[in-house]
């Protein structure tokens, strides 16, 4: 699903790279967490890997990135069967969400790809049911919580049903609650068994034992102050 080899990216004027030779192969259907301290190039991995590097900022990029979910362009699918590639939610609860109300936020998705109308409230109102978020779908998305619209988020990177969802420090900036919320919606997202999922953290003790979440990670690869590989193994 995720092929990285030899992978080091450099952003301009910087004297060392923010990832230093990276391997990294994630099977389809893996639960990958993704740890290091901060600036250890997490982030610039998940952005590498959703290809949001080098554009979004000219960073010297070498080595190889293969990614498994091809999309299908295969004209006899129809369009609303064909998988989306990746879904990504991101740290910031302000940043993570941009329509008015939480309904059309999915939908939009989904529009996006020219699903049939009749099919797109109910693959909406599922989602949101499996995120817990099933009370909320004519909410305004500006009144919810962190930890609601973190689990809204969650809900829109998957209703297209991604074979690959990144996660970058989705709980980072949430309360307590709003911690357990979402890594309850993680879970229960996860549980579809044929989607990647790679989750970036860099508060390691949450792994370490009780509190740590449930259903992920099967795989931990941890980065090191120097952007390299330190470790790569069950968690
Ligand atoms: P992490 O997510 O592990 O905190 P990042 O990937 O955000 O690490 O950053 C890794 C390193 O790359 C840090 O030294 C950071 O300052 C640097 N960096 C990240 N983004 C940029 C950028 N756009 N331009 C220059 N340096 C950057």
């Amino acid at each position: 699903m995720i092929s990285l080899t030899d992978v080091t990216v450099t952003y301009p004027r910087r004297d060392t790279p923010s990832l230093r030779g990276v391997d990294l192969h994630v099977a389809a259907g893996e639960r990958v967490v993704v740890l290091g301290p901060s600036g250890a190039g997490k982030s610039t991995l998940l952005h590498l890997v959703a290809g949001l590097v080098p554009h979004s900022t000219p960073a010297t990029v070498t080595g190889t990135l293969g990614l498994g979910a091809t999309l299908d362009l295969d004209v006899d699918t129809p369009v609303h069967e064909r998988s989306t590639v990746l879904g990504v939610v991101g740290q910031d609860p302000s940043a993570s969400v941009c329509l008015p109300q939480v309904d059309a936020e999915l939908a939009l998705v989904l529009e996006n790809r020219a699903v049939p109308p009749a099919l797109i409230g109910p693959l909406v109102q599922a989602a949101l049911d499996q995120v817990g978020a099933g009370a909320l779908a004519a909410a305004q998305t500006a009144r919810l919580s962190g930890g609601q619209t973190q689990r809204v988020a969650l809900a829109a990177a998957v209703v297209g049903q991604p074979g690959l969802l990144l996660l970058d420090e989705p709980t980072s900036m949430l309360d307590a609650g709003g911690v357990r919320a979402v890594r309850a919606a993680v879970d229960e997202v996860a549980r579809d068994a044929s989607l990647t999922v790679l989750l970036v953290e860099h508060r390691l003790d949450d792994y370490a034992g009780d509190g740590g979440v449930e259903a992920l990670p099967g795989r931990a690869v941890v980065l090191g102050d120097d952007g390299s590989v330190v470790a790569d193994g069950p968690t």
